[in-house]
C-alpha cells in the first residue's frame, strides 16, 4: 500500500473527525456565507505526483476552493428551485459513502430492500397507488427521460413495433403534446431519438395561466386521428407553479390513445398539504410520474424518483442482459430499470429524512415555504419599484420592475440583487415580459430571512 494511503488508513477516524469539524462549521455558518459568490475561481493546479494526504487535502480545499462555494443550500438562496439538505439527510448521505453499496442489484446486501422501502414511502407521500413501481435516479431530467422512454416503448406496443430492438425510427414521427413543458422534456426527446422538434406546445388557459387548456389538448389529440401519442402534463411550472388539471387530462384517455407522463418535479410535494393536495388530484392516473427529491424534499444532490404503471415495458427498455446477470425475472434488480448500471444508494438520505421528520415534518417545510412566498409576494406588491408578474400560486414569486421592465434593466436588477450577497433570484421571461423569480424550497428559510430578502429587493430596485 502506498505509504500515504496506509497512513490515512491508520488515521481514518481522525480524518473523519476533521471533516466533521469542517462540515459542522460550514453547516452552522451557512446563513452567514454569501448567497452567491462572484470573482474568478483559482486557475487549475497540476496533477499532484505525490499526494499530500487526506488531512492536508482538506486544508488545501478549505483554503483554495471552499471560499468560492455559494450558500445555495442556505435559507436565502431563492434561485431555480433548489432546496437544501436536512440534517438527517446529510447524515444519510455521509453513510451512503461510508457503506458505498452498489445498488445495481441485491449483491449480497439488504441495501436494495432499503431503496424499495423508501420508494414505498414516497409513493404513499405522493398519493400513488400500488400499481406504480419506482426507482431512484439522479434528477428530474433523468426521471422525465425514463418516463418518456417507457412511453416510447408503449407507442411501439400500440403500433406493433418492438422499439427496444428496432429503434425509435421504426415508430415514425412521434407526437409529444404539452402545455408548459420544462426544458428537460425537449432534452429527453433529443436523447430518446424522438427529436426536439416533435414537441407540440398546446395552448394554455387564458389569463395569467401556465396550465394547459384541456379543450385545446382534446382538439390536438383529435387531430391525430387515432394515432397514439405522448402527453406530458405539468404539475408545478417553474415560473408561476401552475398545475394542469390532471383529472381532466386523464379522463381524455377514455376517448384518445396516449401515454400520460406527469412532470411533478417539485409540484408533487403539494400532495403533502391538505390545503394544496387538490392541485395534484389525478396524479395516480398517470402512466409515469417524475418527482425530484433534491428540490422540495431537501435531500442533497443528486436524487429524484420515477414511477410507472408499466414496469414490464420499463424492463424492455432498460434491462441489462448478460451471461452473469441473466434476464430479469420476478422483481427486477434496479439495473434493469434505469439508465445507470452501478448505482449509489441514493435512497439513504431520503430514508433518513423521512424517518427523522416523517410526513408531518416535510409537510411543515412545504407549508412554511408557501406562506413565506406569499409574504414576499405581498411585500413586492407594496414596493413602489416592483410589481408581480403573476399571482403567487404556491412557492414562487415571479416579479419585475414596475416601470419599463426591459431586458437590460431587469438584468441590472438581477446583478444588483446578487451583488448584495443577501439573496439570489433567477431571471425569466413571463408573458413576454423579462422578470425575476424567487423560489422558496429550503427547510431553513424563516420569516426573518424573508424580510431580509424583501429589504434587499427594495434596495436594488429603489
Ligand atoms: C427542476 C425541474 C426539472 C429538472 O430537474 P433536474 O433535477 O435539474 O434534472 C424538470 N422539471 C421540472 C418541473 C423542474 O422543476
Amino acid at each position: 500500500m502506498h505509504p500515504t494511503l496506509a497512513g490515512d488508513l491508520a488515521q481514518f477516524p481522525e480524518l473523519l473527525q476533521s471533516a466533521r469539524d469542517f462540515a459542522a462549521r460550514e453547516a452552522v455558518g451557512l446563513d452567514q456565507r454569501p448567497v452567491a459568490v462572484g470573482g474568478a475561481a483559482p486557475g487549475p493546479a497540476g496533477l499532484p505526483e505525490e499526494g499530500v494526504g487526506a488531512e492536508a487535502a482538506l486544508g488545501w480545499f478549505g483554503e483554495r476552493w471552499a471560499p468560492g462555494f455559494s450558500g445555495s443550500a442556505g435559507p436565502r438562496y431563492l434561485g431555480f428551485v433548489t432546496g437544501g439538505a436536512t440534517p438527517a439527510s446529510v447524515a444519510g448521505d455521509w453513510l451512503t459513502s461510508v457503506f458505498d453499496q452498489n445498488l445495481s442489484g441485491a449483491g449480497g446486501s439488504w441495501a436494495q430492500e432499503l431503496e424499495r422501502e423508501t420508494l414505498g414511502w414516497l409513493r404513499e407521500l405522493f398519493g400513488l397507488g400500488e400499481a406504480h413501481s419506482g426507482a431512484f435516479v439522479t434528477g428530474a431530467t433523468v426521471s422525465n427521460t425514463v418516463g418518456l422512454a417507457i412511453g416510447r416503448e408503449w407507442l411501439g406496443e400500440r403500433l406493433g413495433v418492438d422499439v427496444s430492438r428496432a429503434g425509435a425510427a421504426a415508430l415514425g414521427p412521434v407526437d409529444v403534446l404539452s402545455g408548459s413543458p420544462h426544458s428537460s422534456v425537449a432534452k429527453a426527446m433529443s436523447v430518446l431519438g424522438i427529436g426536439r422538434d416533435r414537441l407540440r406546445k398546446v395552448p394554455l388557459l387564458p389569463g395569467d395561466r401556465e396550465a394547459v387548456d384541456v379543450a385545446a389538448l382534446e382538439s390536438a389529440l383529435a387531430e391525430l386521428h387515432g394515432r397514439p401519442a405522448i402527453v406530458v402534463a405539468n404539475a408545478g411550472t417553474v415560473n408561476t407553479v401552475d398545475f394542469d388539471d390532471l383529472r381532466a387530462i386523464a379522463a381524455l384517455k377514455d376517448a384518445y390513445d396516449f401515454w400520460l407522463h406527469v412532470d411533478a418535479a417539485f409540484g408533487g410535494f403539494a400532495a403533502l398539504s391538505p390545503e394544496y393536495s387538490a392541485l395534484v388530484d389525478g396524479l395516480d392516473a398517470a402512466d409515469s410520474v417524475c418527482a425530484d427529491l433534491h428540490k422540495w424534499l431537501n435531500v442533497p444532490y443528486d436524487a429524484a424518483v420515477q414511477f410507472t404503471r408499466r414496469r414490464d415495458l420499463q424492463v424492455k427498455v432498460f434491462h441489462n442482459a448478460s451471461p452473469y446477470l441473466g434476464v430479469p425475472a420476478g422483481e427486477p434488480d434496479f439495473l434493469h430499470l434505469t439508465p445507470e448500471n452501478s448505482r449509489r444508494l441514493r435512497a439513504l438520505p431520503a430514508w433518513f429524512s423521512l424517518a427523522a421528520y416523517g410526513r408531518a415534518g416535510h409537510r411543515e417545510i412545504v407549508e412554511r415555504n408557501v406562506a413565506l412566498a406569499r409574504r414576499l409576494g405581498a411585500g413586492v406588491e407594496a414596493l413602489p419599484g416592483l410589481r408581480l408578474l403573476a399571482p403567487v400560486r404556491l412557492n414562487v414569486v415571479c416579479f419585475t420592475l414596475a416601470e419599463h421592465p426591459t431586458q437590460e434593466r431587469v438584468d441590472a436588477l438581477a446583478r444588483a440583487v446578487a451583488a448584495s450577497g443577501e439573496t439570489y433570484v433567477t431571471p425569466t421571461v413571463y408573458g413576454g415580459v423579462p422578470g425575476l423569480r424567487a423560489a422558496f424550497s429550503n427547510w431553513r428559510t424563516t420569516e426573518a430571512d424573508t424580510e431580509r430578502v424583501l429589504r434587499a429587493l427594495a434596495a436594488a430596485s429603489g
